[in-house]
Protein backbone atom coordinates (compact mmCIF):
# COMPACT_ATOMS: atom_id res chain seq x y z
CA UNK A 1 0.00 0.00 0.00
CA UNK A 2 1.86 3.41 -1.11
CA UNK A 3 1.18 6.30 1.12
CA UNK A 4 -2.52 7.89 1.64
CA UNK A 5 -3.17 6.26 -1.64
CA UNK A 6 -6.74 7.98 -2.90
CA UNK A 7 -6.10 10.78 -0.80
CA UNK A 8 -8.15 13.87 -1.20
CA UNK A 9 -6.53 17.23 -0.31
CA UNK A 10 -7.40 20.80 0.88
CA UNK A 11 -5.36 23.73 2.38
CA UNK A 12 -6.83 25.13 5.84
CA UNK A 13 -5.57 28.65 6.92
CA UNK A 14 -5.66 29.22 10.62
CA UNK A 15 -3.31 31.26 12.98
CA UNK A 16 -0.78 32.27 10.81
CA UNK A 17 -0.11 28.81 8.89
CA UNK A 18 -1.35 26.37 6.35
CA UNK A 19 -2.28 22.90 7.59
CA UNK A 20 -1.91 20.27 4.80
CA UNK A 21 -5.38 18.10 5.13
CA UNK A 22 -6.28 15.02 3.05
CA UNK A 23 -9.26 12.67 3.34
CA UNK A 24 -10.07 9.41 2.41
CA UNK A 25 -13.65 7.67 2.45
CA UNK A 26 -16.84 8.80 2.26
CA UNK A 27 -17.55 12.02 3.87
CA UNK A 28 -21.31 11.52 5.15
CA UNK A 29 -20.36 8.55 7.47
CA UNK A 30 -18.51 9.71 10.60
CA UNK A 31 -15.49 11.38 10.46
CA UNK A 32 -12.61 9.95 11.73
CA UNK A 33 -9.30 12.30 12.68
CA UNK A 34 -5.97 10.71 12.73
CA UNK A 35 -3.31 13.26 14.51
CA UNK A 36 0.66 12.05 14.30
CA UNK A 37 3.13 12.20 16.52
CA UNK A 38 6.84 13.19 16.76
CA UNK A 39 8.96 13.35 14.78
CA UNK A 40 6.52 12.13 12.31
CA UNK A 41 3.78 13.37 9.52
CA UNK A 42 0.61 12.52 8.60
CA UNK A 43 1.77 9.52 6.58
CA UNK A 44 2.70 7.19 9.70
CA UNK A 45 -1.73 7.18 9.97
CA UNK A 46 -1.63 5.12 5.34
CA UNK A 47 -1.96 2.06 6.93
CA UNK A 48 -4.08 2.27 9.62
CA UNK A 49 -6.09 5.22 7.27
CA UNK A 50 -6.33 2.63 4.12
CA UNK A 51 -7.77 0.25 6.52
CA UNK A 52 -10.96 2.68 8.05
CA UNK A 53 -11.25 4.22 5.04
CA UNK A 54 -13.78 1.73 3.90
CA UNK A 55 -16.41 2.81 6.90
CA UNK A 56 -15.23 6.30 7.40
CA UNK A 57 -14.63 9.18 6.35
CA UNK A 58 -10.98 9.56 7.82
CA UNK A 59 -9.04 12.73 7.65
CA UNK A 60 -5.25 13.57 8.53
CA UNK A 61 -3.40 16.42 8.80
CA UNK A 62 0.45 17.29 9.08
CA UNK A 63 0.67 19.02 12.28
CA UNK A 64 1.90 23.45 11.74
CA UNK A 65 5.53 23.02 10.82
CA UNK A 66 5.27 18.85 9.89
CA UNK A 67 5.22 17.02 6.67
CA UNK A 68 3.72 19.91 3.96
CA UNK A 69 1.85 22.78 6.72
CA UNK A 70 3.63 24.97 7.10
CA UNK A 71 5.40 26.23 10.03
CA UNK A 72 5.05 29.30 12.40
CA UNK A 73 7.48 31.93 12.24
CA UNK A 74 8.94 32.64 14.77
CA UNK A 75 9.19 28.99 16.13
CA UNK A 76 9.44 29.32 19.79
CA UNK A 77 5.97 30.20 21.14
CA UNK A 78 4.49 28.86 17.98
CA UNK A 79 3.38 25.30 18.93
CA UNK A 80 1.67 26.06 22.22
CA UNK A 81 -1.06 23.54 22.82
CA UNK A 82 -3.75 26.46 22.65
CA UNK A 83 -2.22 26.93 19.12
CA UNK A 84 -2.37 23.61 18.16
CA UNK A 85 -6.24 23.55 19.67
CA UNK A 86 -6.69 25.61 17.25
CA UNK A 87 -5.71 24.14 14.24
CA UNK A 88 -7.80 20.91 15.23
CA UNK A 89 -11.11 23.17 15.44
CA UNK A 90 -9.69 24.41 12.17
CA UNK A 91 -9.61 21.17 10.49
CA UNK A 92 -12.68 19.81 12.28
CA UNK A 93 -14.99 22.62 10.82
CA UNK A 94 -13.65 22.57 7.36
CA UNK A 95 -13.96 18.76 7.23
CA UNK A 96 -17.18 18.20 9.74
CA UNK A 97 -18.39 21.39 9.96
CA UNK A 98 -22.29 19.82 11.64
CA UNK A 99 -21.18 16.42 13.27
CA UNK A 100 -18.84 15.99 15.93
CA UNK A 101 -15.59 13.93 14.84
CA UNK A 102 -13.93 10.84 16.75
CA UNK A 103 -10.51 12.02 17.35
CA UNK A 104 -7.15 9.71 17.23
CA UNK A 105 -3.98 10.51 18.44
CA UNK A 106 -0.60 8.74 18.27
CA UNK A 107 2.58 9.98 20.45
CA UNK A 108 2.67 13.72 20.51
CA UNK A 109 -0.70 13.50 18.27
CA UNK A 110 -2.11 12.23 21.80
CA UNK A 111 -0.18 14.20 24.07
CA UNK A 112 -2.32 17.22 22.04
CA UNK A 113 -5.58 15.57 21.50
CA UNK A 114 -5.80 15.08 25.11
CA UNK A 115 -5.47 18.88 25.61
CA UNK A 116 -8.54 19.27 22.81
CA UNK A 117 -10.77 16.42 24.70
CA UNK A 118 -10.72 18.26 28.15
CA UNK A 119 -10.90 22.11 27.32
CA UNK A 120 -14.25 23.51 27.19
CA UNK A 121 -14.13 25.17 23.53
CA UNK A 122 -14.17 22.27 21.82
CA UNK A 123 -16.79 20.88 23.55
CA UNK A 124 -19.40 19.30 21.51
CA UNK A 125 -16.97 19.21 18.53
CA UNK A 126 -15.63 15.78 20.06
CA UNK A 127 -17.65 12.50 19.54
CA UNK A 128 -14.47 10.15 20.70
CA UNK A 129 -11.03 10.20 21.48
CA UNK A 130 -8.41 7.24 21.14
CA UNK A 131 -5.49 7.92 22.76
CA UNK A 132 -1.97 5.80 22.40
CA UNK A 133 1.01 6.33 23.74
CA UNK A 134 1.01 9.71 24.45
CA UNK A 135 -0.71 10.76 27.74
CA UNK A 136 -1.99 14.41 28.62
CA UNK A 137 0.90 16.50 29.90
CA UNK A 138 -1.72 17.91 33.07
CA UNK A 139 -2.91 14.16 34.27
CA UNK A 140 1.32 13.73 33.42
CA UNK A 141 1.75 16.56 35.90
CA UNK A 142 -0.42 15.71 38.60
CA UNK A 143 0.92 11.82 38.57
CA UNK A 144 4.31 13.64 39.35
CA UNK A 145 3.13 15.74 41.92
CA UNK A 146 1.04 12.95 43.61
CA UNK A 147 4.46 11.11 44.15
CA UNK A 148 6.68 13.78 44.91
CA UNK A 149 4.02 14.70 48.05
CA UNK A 150 3.80 11.18 49.14
CA UNK A 151 6.96 9.77 47.65
CA UNK A 152 6.42 5.43 48.71
CA UNK A 153 9.33 3.15 47.45
CA UNK A 154 6.91 1.94 44.78
CA UNK A 155 6.21 5.95 43.79
CA UNK A 156 9.28 6.73 43.74
CA UNK A 157 10.41 3.69 41.60
CA UNK A 158 7.61 4.76 39.45
CA UNK A 159 9.06 8.34 38.80
CA UNK A 160 12.42 6.65 38.52
CA UNK A 161 10.96 4.36 36.12
CA UNK A 162 9.44 7.04 34.18
CA UNK A 163 12.25 9.31 34.59
CA UNK A 164 15.01 6.91 32.54
CA UNK A 165 12.34 6.73 29.70
CA UNK A 166 12.43 10.24 29.05
CA UNK A 167 15.97 10.96 28.27
CA UNK A 168 15.18 12.05 25.05
CA UNK A 169 12.49 14.87 26.22
CA UNK A 170 15.57 16.18 28.17
CA UNK A 171 18.31 16.25 25.04
CA UNK A 172 15.21 18.15 23.41
CA UNK A 173 15.58 21.09 25.64
CA UNK A 174 18.84 21.52 24.83
CA UNK A 175 18.86 24.58 22.15
CA UNK A 176 19.84 24.41 18.87
CA UNK A 177 21.26 20.51 19.23
CA UNK A 178 18.40 18.36 18.20
CA UNK A 179 18.34 20.49 15.00
CA UNK A 180 21.50 19.95 14.14
CA UNK A 181 21.22 16.06 14.41
CA UNK A 182 18.29 15.91 13.02
CA UNK A 183 19.13 17.50 9.74
CA UNK A 184 22.20 15.77 9.83
CA UNK A 185 23.28 12.29 11.02
CA UNK A 186 20.42 11.46 12.94
CA UNK A 187 17.68 12.45 10.21
CA UNK A 188 19.98 9.65 7.57
CA UNK A 189 20.21 6.82 10.64
CA UNK A 190 16.53 7.53 11.80
CA UNK A 191 14.54 4.91 8.95
CA UNK A 192 17.39 2.61 9.92
CA UNK A 193 16.69 2.89 13.60
CA UNK A 194 13.40 2.67 13.04
CA UNK A 195 12.84 -0.88 10.84
CA UNK A 196 16.16 -2.09 13.67
CA UNK A 197 14.98 -1.24 17.19
CA UNK A 198 11.34 -0.56 16.70
CA UNK A 199 10.74 -3.41 14.12
CA UNK A 200 8.81 -0.92 11.62
CA UNK A 201 8.56 -2.27 8.53
CA UNK A 202 10.67 -0.47 6.23
CA UNK A 203 9.38 0.87 2.71
CA UNK A 204 7.74 4.80 1.97
CA UNK A 205 7.57 5.58 5.44
CA UNK A 206 9.18 7.87 7.15
CA UNK A 207 8.70 10.21 4.59
CA UNK A 208 11.78 12.71 3.45
CA UNK A 209 10.40 15.83 5.17
CA UNK A 210 11.32 13.79 8.65
CA UNK A 211 14.49 16.24 9.26
CA UNK A 212 12.27 19.11 9.37
CA UNK A 213 9.72 17.30 11.28
CA UNK A 214 11.74 16.49 14.20
CA UNK A 215 13.83 19.85 14.13
CA UNK A 216 10.34 21.95 14.30
CA UNK A 217 8.62 19.23 16.40
CA UNK A 218 10.86 20.11 18.91
CA UNK A 219 9.70 23.37 19.87
CA UNK A 220 5.79 21.23 20.58
CA UNK A 221 8.23 19.62 23.58
CA UNK A 222 9.94 22.93 24.38
CA UNK A 223 6.90 25.40 24.52
CA UNK A 224 4.60 22.78 26.52
CA UNK A 225 6.46 20.25 28.42
CA UNK A 226 8.14 22.17 31.55
CA UNK A 227 4.70 24.82 31.83
CA UNK A 228 2.27 21.93 31.96
CA UNK A 229 4.22 19.97 34.35
CA UNK A 230 5.05 22.79 36.47
CA UNK A 231 1.10 24.11 36.70
CA UNK A 232 -1.12 21.40 35.33
CA UNK A 233 -4.73 21.89 35.00
CA UNK A 234 -7.05 21.41 37.65
CA UNK A 235 -10.00 20.71 35.61
CA UNK A 236 -8.65 18.38 32.79
CA UNK A 237 -11.60 16.28 32.60
CA UNK A 238 -12.30 14.67 29.24
CA UNK A 239 -15.29 15.26 28.13
CA UNK A 240 -16.00 12.55 25.52
CA UNK A 241 -15.57 8.75 26.23
CA UNK A 242 -11.95 7.58 25.72
CA UNK A 243 -10.28 4.39 24.44
CA UNK A 244 -6.90 4.01 26.25
CA UNK A 245 -4.31 1.59 23.69
CA UNK A 246 -1.16 1.23 25.79
CA UNK A 247 1.69 -0.60 23.82
CA UNK A 248 3.47 -3.01 26.62
CA UNK A 249 6.93 -2.54 25.10
CA UNK A 250 6.91 1.02 24.95
CA UNK A 251 10.64 2.26 25.35
CA UNK A 252 9.30 6.16 25.94
CA UNK A 253 6.27 5.64 28.60
CA UNK A 254 5.02 3.32 30.97
CA UNK A 255 2.13 1.73 32.12
CA UNK A 256 1.72 3.55 35.35
CA UNK A 257 1.16 6.78 33.35
CA UNK A 258 -2.40 5.59 33.31
CA UNK A 259 -3.13 4.52 36.90
CA UNK A 260 -6.22 6.08 37.79
CA UNK A 261 -6.71 7.75 34.47
CA UNK A 262 -10.55 6.80 35.36
CA UNK A 263 -10.48 10.25 37.38
CA UNK A 264 -10.04 12.16 34.21
CA UNK A 265 -11.73 10.20 31.63
CA UNK A 266 -14.60 8.42 33.44
CA UNK A 267 -16.17 6.60 30.43
CA UNK A 268 -12.56 4.98 30.02
CA UNK A 269 -12.59 2.04 27.91
CA UNK A 270 -8.98 0.05 28.21
CA UNK A 271 -6.87 -2.08 25.58
CA UNK A 272 -3.31 -3.31 25.82
CA UNK A 273 -1.14 -5.19 23.33
CA UNK A 274 2.33 -6.21 23.11
CA UNK A 275 4.27 -4.09 21.03
CA UNK A 276 6.50 -1.50 20.97
CA UNK A 277 5.50 2.52 20.50
CA UNK A 278 4.98 2.55 16.71
CA UNK A 279 1.99 0.76 16.50
CA UNK A 280 0.39 2.88 13.87
CA UNK A 281 2.80 1.23 11.60
CA UNK A 282 3.86 -2.52 13.39
CA UNK A 283 -0.13 -3.24 14.32
CA UNK A 284 -2.39 -0.73 12.01
CA UNK A 285 -4.55 -4.29 11.70
CA UNK A 286 -5.47 -4.41 15.67
CA UNK A 287 -5.59 -0.36 15.93
CA UNK A 288 -8.25 0.03 13.10
CA UNK A 289 -10.39 -2.73 14.67
CA UNK A 290 -10.39 -1.12 17.48
CA UNK A 291 -10.71 2.02 16.49
CA UNK A 292 -13.87 0.56 14.77
CA UNK A 293 -15.56 -0.89 17.21
CA UNK A 294 -15.38 2.39 19.43
CA UNK A 295 -16.29 4.36 16.89
CA UNK A 296 -19.49 2.52 15.85
CA UNK A 297 -19.97 2.24 19.58
CA UNK A 298 -20.00 5.35 20.39
CA UNK A 299 -22.12 6.43 17.25
CA UNK A 300 -24.67 3.94 17.78
CA UNK A 301 -24.79 5.26 21.46
CA UNK A 302 -23.44 2.15 23.29
CA UNK A 303 -21.38 3.41 26.36
CA UNK A 304 -19.96 -0.29 26.96
CA UNK A 305 -17.47 -1.38 24.36
CA UNK A 306 -15.25 -3.93 25.98
CA UNK A 307 -16.44 -7.38 27.67
CA UNK A 308 -15.99 -6.67 31.00
CA UNK A 309 -14.09 -10.84 31.45
CA UNK A 310 -10.77 -10.69 32.60
CA UNK A 311 -8.14 -9.58 29.99
CA UNK A 312 -10.94 -8.12 27.98
CA UNK A 313 -8.53 -5.06 27.66
CA UNK A 314 -6.26 -7.40 26.15
CA UNK A 315 -8.37 -9.94 23.74
CA UNK A 316 -11.24 -7.57 22.79
CA UNK A 317 -11.79 -7.97 18.89
CA UNK A 318 -8.74 -10.50 18.71
CA UNK A 319 -9.79 -13.49 16.24
CA UNK A 320 -8.63 -16.99 18.60
CA UNK A 321 -8.91 -20.19 16.87
CA UNK A 322 -8.53 -23.05 19.62
CA UNK A 323 -8.74 -27.04 18.40
CA UNK A 324 -10.30 -30.25 20.47
CA UNK A 325 -12.77 -26.83 21.88
CA UNK A 326 -15.94 -29.74 21.94
CA UNK A 327 -15.00 -30.43 25.01
CA UNK A 328 -12.68 -30.17 28.41
CA UNK A 329 -9.54 -27.55 28.02
CA UNK A 330 -10.23 -26.80 24.75
CA UNK A 331 -13.65 -25.57 25.52
CA UNK A 332 -12.89 -24.25 28.70
CA UNK A 333 -10.03 -21.86 26.65
CA UNK A 334 -12.51 -21.04 24.12
CA UNK A 335 -15.35 -19.48 26.92
CA UNK A 336 -12.72 -18.25 28.66
CA UNK A 337 -11.46 -16.00 25.46
CA UNK A 338 -15.04 -15.40 24.52
CA UNK A 339 -15.28 -13.60 28.20
CA UNK A 340 -12.35 -11.57 27.13
CA UNK A 341 -14.72 -10.49 23.74
CA UNK A 342 -12.55 -11.96 21.57
CA UNK A 343 -13.45 -13.55 18.11
CA UNK A 344 -13.37 -17.36 18.36
CA UNK A 345 -13.15 -20.12 16.05
CA UNK A 346 -14.17 -23.28 17.73
CA UNK A 347 -12.33 -26.60 16.01
CA UNK A 348 -12.91 -30.00 16.81
CA UNK A 349 -13.38 -33.27 14.64
CA UNK A 350 -17.00 -33.69 16.60
CA UNK A 351 -18.91 -31.38 14.90
CA UNK A 352 -22.04 -30.86 16.86
CA UNK A 353 -19.50 -30.33 20.43
CA UNK A 354 -18.17 -27.71 18.18
CA UNK A 355 -21.30 -25.91 17.33
CA UNK A 356 -21.86 -25.95 21.18
CA UNK A 357 -19.24 -24.50 22.33
CA UNK A 358 -19.42 -21.78 19.61
CA UNK A 359 -23.15 -21.05 20.35
CA UNK A 360 -21.94 -21.03 24.30
CA UNK A 361 -19.07 -18.70 23.48
CA UNK A 362 -21.74 -16.27 21.70
CA UNK A 363 -23.87 -16.14 25.08
CA UNK A 364 -20.74 -15.53 27.53
CA UNK A 365 -19.05 -12.81 25.47
CA UNK A 366 -17.33 -13.52 22.07
CA UNK A 367 -17.85 -10.48 19.68
CA UNK A 368 -18.21 -13.64 17.10
CA UNK A 369 -17.44 -17.21 17.39
CA UNK A 370 -17.90 -20.39 14.31
CA UNK A 371 -17.50 -23.89 14.64
CA UNK A 372 -15.31 -25.89 12.37
CA UNK A 373 -15.59 -29.65 11.84
CA UNK A 374 -12.18 -30.93 11.49
CA UNK A 375 -10.08 -33.67 12.04
CA UNK A 376 -6.35 -31.84 12.97
CA UNK A 377 -4.18 -34.92 12.06
CA UNK A 378 -5.81 -34.45 8.50
CA UNK A 379 -3.43 -32.69 6.51
CA UNK A 380 -5.35 -31.33 3.81
CA UNK A 381 -8.72 -30.72 5.99
CA UNK A 382 -6.01 -28.00 8.00
CA UNK A 383 -5.23 -26.50 4.60
CA UNK A 384 -8.82 -25.94 3.78
CA UNK A 385 -9.66 -24.56 6.96
CA UNK A 386 -6.56 -22.27 7.11
CA UNK A 387 -7.49 -20.89 3.87
CA UNK A 388 -11.32 -20.58 4.95
CA UNK A 389 -10.44 -18.90 8.51
CA UNK A 390 -7.96 -16.48 6.22
CA UNK A 391 -10.80 -15.50 3.58
CA UNK A 392 -13.52 -15.57 5.95
CA UNK A 393 -12.73 -14.20 9.49
CA UNK A 394 -8.92 -12.81 8.85
CA UNK A 395 -5.43 -13.91 10.36
CA UNK A 396 -5.66 -15.91 13.71
CA UNK A 397 -4.03 -13.18 16.09
CA UNK A 398 -4.00 -16.36 18.88
CA UNK A 399 -3.84 -20.31 18.05
CA UNK A 400 -4.42 -22.97 20.77
CA UNK A 401 -3.20 -26.14 19.22
CA UNK A 402 -5.23 -28.33 22.10
CA UNK A 403 -6.90 -31.35 19.79
CA UNK A 404 -5.28 -34.35 21.99
CA UNK A 405 -5.89 -38.17 22.65
CA UNK A 406 -4.91 -40.28 25.23
CA UNK A 407 -3.14 -43.57 25.10
CA UNK A 408 -1.68 -45.57 28.07
CA UNK A 409 0.23 -48.86 27.54
CA UNK A 410 3.51 -50.67 28.18
CA UNK A 411 5.61 -49.83 24.73
CA UNK A 412 5.44 -53.91 23.81
CA UNK A 413 1.95 -53.64 24.00
CA UNK A 414 1.80 -50.19 21.80
CA UNK A 415 1.36 -50.98 18.16
CA UNK A 416 2.63 -49.06 15.17
CA UNK A 417 -1.35 -47.96 15.01
CA UNK A 418 -1.60 -46.95 18.01
CA UNK A 419 1.84 -45.19 17.14
CA UNK A 420 0.74 -43.99 14.21
CA UNK A 421 -2.83 -42.31 15.07
CA UNK A 422 -1.31 -40.73 18.80
CA UNK A 423 1.27 -38.97 16.88
CA UNK A 424 -0.88 -37.79 14.02
CA UNK A 425 -3.19 -36.28 16.29
CA UNK A 426 -1.03 -35.21 19.16
CA UNK A 427 1.73 -33.97 16.99
CA UNK A 428 0.98 -33.66 13.48
CA UNK A 429 -2.13 -31.72 14.68
CA UNK A 430 -0.07 -29.72 16.17
CA UNK A 431 2.49 -29.54 13.18
CA UNK A 432 -0.82 -28.80 11.03
CA UNK A 433 -1.53 -25.90 12.56
CA UNK A 434 1.63 -24.09 13.97
CA UNK A 435 2.74 -24.35 9.84
CA UNK A 436 -0.67 -23.27 8.42
CA UNK A 437 -1.47 -20.72 10.82
CA UNK A 438 1.50 -19.70 11.97
CA UNK A 439 2.59 -18.61 8.74
CA UNK A 440 -0.25 -16.53 8.00
CA UNK A 441 0.61 -15.20 11.45
CA UNK A 442 4.18 -14.55 10.18
CA UNK A 443 3.61 -12.88 6.85
CA UNK A 444 1.30 -10.59 8.14
CA UNK A 445 3.84 -9.56 10.67
CA UNK A 446 1.73 -8.11 12.84
CA UNK A 447 2.64 -10.36 16.09
CA UNK A 448 0.53 -13.32 17.28
CA UNK A 449 0.40 -15.57 19.84
CA UNK A 450 0.79 -19.72 19.49
CA UNK A 451 0.04 -21.95 22.59
CA UNK A 452 0.22 -25.49 22.47
CA UNK A 453 -1.08 -28.18 24.85
CA UNK A 454 1.74 -30.16 25.67
CA UNK A 455 1.47 -32.16 29.47
CA UNK A 456 3.38 -32.63 32.32
CA UNK A 457 3.98 -36.08 30.55
CA UNK A 458 6.32 -34.16 28.07
CA UNK A 459 8.74 -34.09 30.97
CA UNK A 460 8.14 -36.56 33.36
CA UNK A 461 8.79 -40.21 32.10
CA UNK A 462 6.82 -42.94 32.77
CA UNK A 463 6.59 -46.92 32.02
CA UNK A 464 3.11 -46.64 30.98
CA UNK A 465 2.90 -43.39 28.61
CA UNK A 466 5.16 -44.26 26.30
CA UNK A 467 3.90 -43.10 23.15
CA UNK A 468 2.10 -40.12 24.86
CA UNK A 469 4.56 -39.11 26.64
CA UNK A 470 6.81 -39.11 23.02
CA UNK A 471 4.08 -37.20 21.55
CA UNK A 472 3.80 -34.54 24.08
CA UNK A 473 8.03 -33.72 24.55
CA UNK A 474 8.06 -33.21 20.70
CA UNK A 475 5.42 -30.89 21.36
CA UNK A 476 7.04 -28.92 23.88
CA UNK A 477 9.85 -29.39 21.93
CA UNK A 478 8.45 -27.99 18.63
CA UNK A 479 7.03 -25.39 20.89
CA UNK A 480 10.74 -24.37 22.25
CA UNK A 481 12.03 -24.03 18.86
CA UNK A 482 9.32 -21.89 17.09
CA UNK A 483 9.56 -19.37 20.19
CA UNK A 484 13.16 -18.91 19.51
CA UNK A 485 12.64 -18.44 15.53
CA UNK A 486 9.26 -16.77 15.79
CA UNK A 487 10.46 -14.17 18.47
CA UNK A 488 11.90 -11.63 16.60
CA UNK A 489 8.49 -11.37 14.14
CA UNK A 490 6.90 -10.72 17.60
CA UNK A 491 4.87 -14.04 17.69
CA UNK A 492 5.45 -15.36 21.47
CA UNK A 493 4.84 -19.42 22.00
CA UNK A 494 3.96 -21.46 24.84
CA UNK A 495 3.60 -25.14 25.48
CA UNK A 496 1.35 -25.82 28.27
CA UNK A 497 1.43 -28.78 30.28
CA UNK A 498 -1.07 -29.88 32.49
CA UNK A 499 -1.03 -32.73 35.08
CA UNK A 500 -4.24 -34.69 36.17
CA UNK A 501 -7.51 -32.46 34.68
CA UNK A 502 -11.10 -33.48 35.19
CA UNK A 503 -12.17 -33.88 31.33
CA UNK A 504 -13.12 -36.57 29.31
CA UNK A 505 -10.13 -37.79 27.74
CA UNK A 506 -10.12 -40.35 30.68
CA UNK A 507 -13.01 -42.01 28.73
CA UNK A 508 -12.23 -41.77 25.40
CA UNK A 509 -7.81 -42.55 26.21
CA UNK A 510 -7.17 -45.87 23.86
CA UNK A 511 -5.30 -48.81 26.17
CA UNK A 512 -2.83 -51.04 24.51
CA UNK A 513 -2.56 -54.66 24.69
CA UNK A 514 -6.35 -55.42 26.71
CA UNK A 515 -9.37 -56.51 25.18
CA UNK A 516 -12.40 -54.46 25.22
CA UNK A 517 -14.18 -54.98 28.54
CA UNK A 518 -10.64 -54.52 30.75
CA UNK A 519 -10.16 -51.75 28.34
CA UNK A 520 -13.74 -50.23 29.66
CA UNK A 521 -12.78 -51.04 33.16
CA UNK A 522 -9.42 -49.12 33.04
CA UNK A 523 -11.35 -46.27 31.36
CA UNK A 524 -13.79 -46.02 33.96
CA UNK A 525 -10.98 -46.45 36.95
CA UNK A 526 -8.82 -43.46 35.40
CA UNK A 527 -12.08 -41.82 35.37
CA UNK A 528 -12.47 -41.75 38.86
CA UNK A 529 -8.93 -41.32 39.44
CA UNK A 530 -9.23 -37.66 37.77
CA UNK A 531 -12.91 -37.01 38.95
CA UNK A 532 -11.44 -37.16 42.59
CA UNK A 533 -8.65 -35.43 42.06
CA UNK A 534 -11.16 -32.91 40.32
CA UNK A 535 -8.94 -30.46 38.72
CA UNK A 536 -11.24 -28.48 36.49
CA UNK A 537 -10.36 -27.31 32.87
CA UNK A 538 -11.14 -23.80 33.40
CA UNK A 539 -8.22 -23.28 35.80
CA UNK A 540 -6.12 -24.69 33.14
CA UNK A 541 -7.81 -22.48 30.37
CA UNK A 542 -7.15 -19.28 32.92
CA UNK A 543 -3.23 -20.46 32.87
CA UNK A 544 -3.30 -20.16 28.80
CA UNK A 545 -4.74 -16.67 28.70
CA UNK A 546 -2.59 -15.27 31.49
CA UNK A 547 0.66 -17.28 29.46
CA UNK A 548 -0.54 -15.46 26.42
CA UNK A 549 -0.54 -12.11 28.56
CA UNK A 550 2.82 -12.72 30.35
CA UNK A 551 4.44 -14.72 26.73
CA UNK A 552 5.69 -17.80 29.23
CA UNK A 553 7.62 -20.43 27.43
CA UNK A 554 6.64 -23.09 29.45
CA UNK A 555 4.19 -23.71 31.82
CA UNK A 556 3.07 -26.29 33.93
CA UNK A 557 -0.56 -26.41 35.15
CA UNK A 558 -1.67 -28.39 38.19
CA UNK A 559 0.46 -28.79 41.77
CA UNK A 560 1.65 -32.35 40.05
CA UNK A 561 2.69 -31.04 37.11
CA UNK A 562 5.17 -27.98 38.68
CA UNK A 563 6.43 -30.71 40.90
CA UNK A 564 7.21 -32.72 38.29
CA UNK A 565 8.74 -30.10 36.41
CA UNK A 566 11.17 -28.53 39.32
CA UNK A 567 12.18 -32.53 39.76
CA UNK A 568 13.09 -33.05 36.05
CA UNK A 569 15.42 -29.95 36.46
CA UNK A 570 16.49 -30.48 39.98
CA UNK A 571 15.85 -34.00 40.72
CA UNK A 572 15.98 -35.89 37.56
CA UNK A 573 17.35 -39.41 39.09
CA UNK A 574 14.39 -39.59 41.20
CA UNK A 575 11.77 -38.63 38.70
CA UNK A 576 13.54 -41.71 36.98
CA UNK A 577 12.86 -44.01 39.96
CA UNK A 578 9.38 -42.74 39.96
CA UNK A 579 8.59 -43.60 36.27
CA UNK A 580 9.19 -47.25 37.46
CA UNK A 581 6.81 -47.38 39.56
CA UNK A 582 3.84 -49.70 38.01
CA UNK A 583 0.46 -47.54 38.52
CA UNK A 584 -2.05 -49.93 40.65
CA UNK A 585 -4.73 -51.13 37.43
P1 LIG B 1 -11.06 -34.04 26.01
O1 LIG B 1 -11.17 -35.42 25.49
O2 LIG B 1 -12.04 -33.59 27.02
O3 LIG B 1 -11.11 -33.01 24.80
C1 LIG B 1 -10.38 -33.23 23.63
C2 LIG B 1 -11.16 -32.69 22.45
O4 LIG B 1 -10.33 -32.84 21.31
C3 LIG B 1 -12.43 -33.48 22.18
O5 LIG B 1 -13.51 -32.59 21.96
C4 LIG B 1 -12.12 -34.25 20.92
O6 LIG B 1 -13.26 -34.46 20.09
C5 LIG B 1 -11.11 -33.37 20.26
N1 LIG B 1 -10.25 -34.10 19.35
C6 LIG B 1 -9.61 -35.27 19.57
N2 LIG B 1 -8.95 -35.62 18.48
C7 LIG B 1 -9.17 -34.69 17.55
C8 LIG B 1 -8.77 -34.53 16.22
N3 LIG B 1 -8.00 -35.43 15.61
N4 LIG B 1 -9.15 -33.43 15.55
C9 LIG B 1 -9.96 -32.51 16.15
N5 LIG B 1 -10.38 -32.63 17.40
C10 LIG B 1 -10.00 -33.70 18.09
O7 LIG B 1 -9.58 -33.92 26.55
P2 LIG B 1 -8.80 -32.74 27.30
O8 LIG B 1 -8.33 -33.31 28.58
O9 LIG B 1 -9.53 -31.51 27.29
O10 LIG B 1 -7.52 -32.67 26.37
C11 LIG B 1 -7.11 -31.51 25.70
C12 LIG B 1 -5.61 -31.55 25.55
O11 LIG B 1 -5.02 -31.51 26.84
C13 LIG B 1 -5.07 -32.78 24.88
O12 LIG B 1 -4.02 -32.43 24.01
C14 LIG B 1 -4.53 -33.59 26.02
O13 LIG B 1 -3.51 -34.47 25.63
C15 LIG B 1 -4.03 -32.50 26.93
N6 LIG B 1 -3.84 -32.87 28.32
C16 LIG B 1 -4.91 -33.28 29.08
C17 LIG B 1 -4.69 -33.64 30.40
C18 LIG B 1 -5.79 -34.10 31.29
O14 LIG B 1 -5.51 -34.55 32.38
N7 LIG B 1 -7.03 -34.00 30.89
C19 LIG B 1 -3.42 -33.57 30.94
C20 LIG B 1 -2.39 -33.14 30.14
C21 LIG B 1 -2.62 -32.78 28.84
Amino acid sequence: MTVLEGARERRVRTGGVELCVAELGDPRRPTVVLVHGYPDSKEVWSEVAARLAGRFHVVLYDVRGHGRSSAPSPLRGGFTLEKLTDDFLAVADAVSPDRPVHLVGHDWGSVQSWEFVTVKRTEGRIASFTSMSGPSLDHFGHWINKRLRRPTPRRVGQLLGQGAKSWYVYLLHTPVLPELAWRGPLGKRWPGILERVEKVPGGDYPTASLPSDAAHGAWLYRDNVRPRLRRPREDAYAHAPVQLITPLGDAFLSERLYDGLELWAPRLTRRTLPAKHWVPRTRPDRLADWITEFVTATEDGRSETAANGKYADRFGGQLVLVTGAGSGIGRATAFAFAEAGARVVAVDRDAEAAARTAELSRLIGARAAWAEAVDVSDEQAMEKLAARVAAEYGVVDVLVNNAGIGLSGSFFDTTPEDWKKVLDVNLWGVIHGCRLFGRQMAERGQGGHIVNTASAAAFQPSRVLPAYGTSKAAVLMLSECLRAELADRGIGVTAICPGLVNTNITSTAHFAGVDAEEEKRRQQRTARLYGARNYPPEKVADAVLEAVVRNRAVVPVTPEARGAHLMSRFAPRMLRRLARVKPPL
